[in-house]
């Protein structure tokens, strides 16, 4: 058992059995053995890949997103250009080394990193070593937001989140012979961790009925995050995308561990394996309307990196590259767009949503007419 595995059970032990989300609040974010807390997880030698550092093209066009949000805007003075959940900061480095192309945008860009580990935190400050652009940490959302000294509380705000809403805690429900009960983490028969399920209904979730065995996530965090990052966008001005691994509506059980770039159990190695689960994109845009924000339409990121112009950048790039660098870039093309069942093209998509003032928001302009039907995906 891993060390925060032993922490776990004696909890449960003296406390009694967990819900996911506890679980998966400690086993992420626990400040000594916690799974971000203590590793960089990206990249080759870590435990996932994520677009950003797949390649730069990435970062460069959710840069000049940005970039084009802050002109539909109205190309404010001063804005708030917040990432929730920055990772190795590579994301933001893309996106202000590509909008340095935008006149006036840096001038008027604050950078704010919400991150909760400082391991990261520190990495994320190394690769914005270069830029000349104002930039502080905060640990919460509402910080970001309402932070009086540094400002951003009556600034309007473009906030970006790549694999942010998956690494949130959930909570589980499973509909059983007499109702809904929450998924638990409690202690086995060996003395290992092992889930349950709780014996009375959920005192604080009402859930719509559906068949015995059907299994329904709830995300409050994610939730709750919408929803005011919506009330600032609708009182202040601005527009947030978020990319993600998720569903339009439904899924059923999707919590997962991932460690050495391979599926594992959730139980098995708390604080050492990666624990996700899809986002639920109805929910996540539900809450957004709730705060008072105008909601996109769902796009698959692959549709949104094409019309955000991907191939002319791949093009571009490769111009000045030697061959073996033109294939890499092909390569990262594909592997970002792939629309297979496994393919980051199709599983990932975009949210956007923002200032119900601005209208339709850079790549989420749908034509009704002309759109073929993939590009737009119903909730
Ligand atoms: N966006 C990056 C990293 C994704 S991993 C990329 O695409 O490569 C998730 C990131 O969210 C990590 O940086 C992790 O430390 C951070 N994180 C997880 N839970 C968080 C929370 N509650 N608040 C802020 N950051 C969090």
């Amino acid at each position: 058992m891993t060390p925060l595995g032993r922490l776990i059970r004696d909890m449960i032990a003296s406390d009694g059995p967990m819900p996911l989300d506890r679980y998966m609040a400690l086993s992420l974010s626990h400040p000594e053995h916690g799974y971000y807390a203590t590793r960089d997880p990206f990249g080759a030698r870590g435990d996932f890949v994520t677009s950003p550092e797949i390649s730069q093209m990435f970062g460069e066009l959710i840069g000049l997103w940005a970039a084009e949000a802050w002109r539909v805007m109205g190309s404010p003075a001063r804005v708030a250009l917040i990432e929730l959940g920055p990772g190795r900061g590579t994301l933001m480095g893309d996106m202000l080394r590509a909008a340095r192309a935008a006149p006036g945008f840096l001038d008027a860009a604050e950078v704010t990193l919400v991150e909760t580990s400082p391991a990261l935190a520190e990495i994320q400050a190394g690769a914005l070593n270069g830029f000349d652009v104002l930039r502080r940490w905060t640990r919460t959302v509402d910080d970001a937001l309402d932070d009086g000294r540094a400002g951003a509380a009556s600034v309007p705000a473009i906030v970006i989140a790549n694999e942010f809403f998956d690494a949130l805690p959930i909570r589980q429900f499973v509909r059983t012979k007499s109702g809904w009960r929450e998924r638990l983490v409690g202690l086995g028969p060996d003395g290992g961790l092992a889930f349950g399920l709780a014996s009375e209904p959920p005192p604080d979730i009402r859930l719509l009925d559906a068949p015995e065995g059907a299994v329904r996530e709830v995300r409050p965090q994610a939730l709750a995050i919408a929803a005011r990052v919506a009330t600032h966008l609708k009182t202040h001005g601005g527009a947030m995308l978020a990319i993600d691994y998720g569903y339009a509506s439904g899924a059923g059980d999707t919590f997962q561990a991932l460690a050495g770039h391979a599926f594992a159990g959730p139980l098995d190695a708390p604080g050492e394996a990666d624990l996700t689960a899809h986002v639920d994109f109805s929910a996540v845009a539900a809450a957004a309307r709730t705060g008072g924000a105008e909601v996109m339409r769902l796009v698959a990121q692959g549709d949104l990196l094409d019309r955000l112009g991907l191939a002319a950048r791949a093009e571009r790039l490769s111009r000045q590259a030697s061959p073996s660098q033109r294939e890499a870039i092909a390569a990262a093309v594909v592997r970002l767009t792939d629309r297979g069942p496994r393919g980051m093209g199709a599983l990932f998509k975009a949210l956007a949503f923002g200032d119900p003032r601005l209208g339709a928001l850079p790549g989420f302009e749908i034509e009704a007419a002309e759109t073929p039907r993939s590009q737009g995906l119903e909730f």
